[in-house]
């Protein structure tokens, strides 16, 4: 992409309405721009960014065996009486009439459409064990939208449900869920910790939140900080094993880990205290296993091997995908912008030409981008006819993991500069050196 014909309205102020630096960040790199209290629009740079996070969510779910469709924005209330749940969802439900009065609502999040869906087409516990999930968004009325796409009314959030005959193998859906979570954030390079979290009226221990650890987070968490050392890594690890799914979610929550609300006192006193660790958390994402509280309202039952009808044992699980943006950039950012993990960022490198329209720098600018372009990479070059300062400015605030730098004077020595942008180290090289180490 040439930054000269794309779309990036970079700031020059920092807005007032934003009080968080990921917030900031997103509006001043040009990447979202609030169209109403917690509506945004996605301009170029944001969307891109979303497009990643959503690939590397679908990538990991079906590889775990989970099965990619759509479900619509807008519901019927009238699965939302069945399952009880239209009256107490309150406020937060955004409820629409359509033109003959009936009532509507954009959905929040799709329990009960999903249970519709199975129970109409699935009958027999041969079809299952079955995981379906989509991303798309939701519309949450929050009492207070802010901190941008973190707590917005509109969002963005994969929704995954698992549909399981015993206990027992909606257990290992669970399982499975965390290990695939697990390696969703760190492939977005995020450390986000399972905690045990609240079931709310479902209860029990069948719920753990993720969450990322940042001051700004709105989530009060208390751990051992042990739990900080864990990481999946490229373990190979086969999701249809029952016990390796278990072991690792025992590997990762067996430590004390725990939001407010499942805070005990008592037992965070076990811990050694230097190791025990209170902070804030943004969560990133939920997993639940609810039994069969949809299947039995709904009547979601298939046929036993022994003939007889049972209701199914179901979970869902949730991650926040647009608010992941923010989640990110709070985690890596410095004074000057965003430091984007590779794994989601927008452009793989910048090409800053320090003399536009010299003949020169033009073409090796030129040549470069076509080598990164052969080599696989997606580059954004500045090819604007602006001052150096500025063309590093707004690189340095988008946050491209690298920058090569083209100017009259290293090209005469058939040299380029290439710049890391998380560690600041700027290195000569020939344009071939350069290209071969990005990409
Ligand atoms: P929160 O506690 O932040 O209100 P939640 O527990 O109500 O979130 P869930 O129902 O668990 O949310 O939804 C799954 C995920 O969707 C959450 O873990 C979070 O990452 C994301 N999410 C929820 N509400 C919002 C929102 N208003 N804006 C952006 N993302 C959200
Ligand atoms: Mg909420
Ligand atoms: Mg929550
Ligand atoms: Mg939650």
């Amino acid at each position: 992409m040439r930054l000269s014909r794309y779309f990036l309205p970079v700031l020059k102020d920092t807005p007032a309405e934003a009080t968080i630096v990921s917030h900031r960040l997103m509006l001043r790199a040009g990447m979202i721009k609030q169209a109403s209290a917690g509506i945004y629009s996605w301009l170029p740079l944001g969307y891109k960014v979303l497009q990643n996070i959503e690939k590397i969510v679908h990538e990991e779910q079906v590889r775990a065996g989970h099965v990619p469709m759509l479900m619509p924005t807008i519901q019927s209330a009238d699965l939302w009486r069945e399952s009880g749940r239209y009256d107490d969802y309150g406020q937060e439900m955004l409820r629409i009439k359509d033109r003959h009065g009936r009532d509507m609502l954009f959905g929040p999040t799709n329990e009960e459409l999903i249970t519709d869906i199975f129970r109409s087409s699935v009958s027999s516990y041969k079809d299952l064990p079955l995981t379906l999930y989509h991303i798309q968004w939701k519309f949450r009325d929050e009492v207070r939208p802010r901190f941008g796409v973190m707590r917005g009314r509109e969002f963005l959030m994969k929704d995954g449900y698992n549909f399981d005959l015993t206990k027992e193998d909606a257990l290992h859906s669970y399982n499975r869920h965390l290990v695939s979570y697990l390696r969703t954030y760190e492939r977005m390079g995020l450390q986000a910790i399972p905690m045990r979290a609240d079931g709310g009226p479902i209860g029990g221990d069948y719920t753990h939140e993720f969450l990322v650890l940042a001051d700004t987070g709105e989530s009060e968490v208390f751990y051992d900080s042990a739990i900080t050392d864990l990481s999946f890594g490229d373990r190979a690890l086969d999701y249809d094993d029952h016990a390796a799914c278990q072991a690792v979610l025992e590997e990762f929550t067996s430590r004390y880990a725990r939001t407010d609300e499942t805070h005990d006192e008592a037992a965070f006193a076990d811990v050694p205290e230097d190791r025990r660790r209170s902070a804030r958390g943004i969560e990133v994402g939920q997993i639940f296993y609810f039994g069969t509280k949809y299947s039995e309202a709904m009547g979601a039952t298939v046929q036993g091997p022994d003939g007889k009808p049972v209701p199914v044992h179901m979970g869902s699980h949730g991650i926040g995908v647009s608010r992941l943006l923010g989640a990110i950039i709070e985690a890596s950012h410095d004074d000057n912008g965003i430091i984007w993990p590779e794994g989601v960022t927008p452009f793989h490198c910048g090409i800053v030409n320090l003399r536009q329209g010299d003949e020169a720098t033009d073409k090796a600018s030129e040549a470069l981008y076509k080598s990164l372009v052969a080599h696989g990479m997606e580059p954004l070059y500045d090819d604007r006819d602006e001052r150096a300062g500025a063309k590093f400015a707004t690189m340095d605030l988008i946050g491209l993991p690298w920058r090569i730098t083209v100017g009259p004077r290293g090209l005469k020595n058939g040299v380029v500069e290439l710049t890391n942008r998380r560690t600041g180290v700027s290195e000569e090289m020939a344009p071939e050196q350069a290209v071969e180490k990005v990409a």
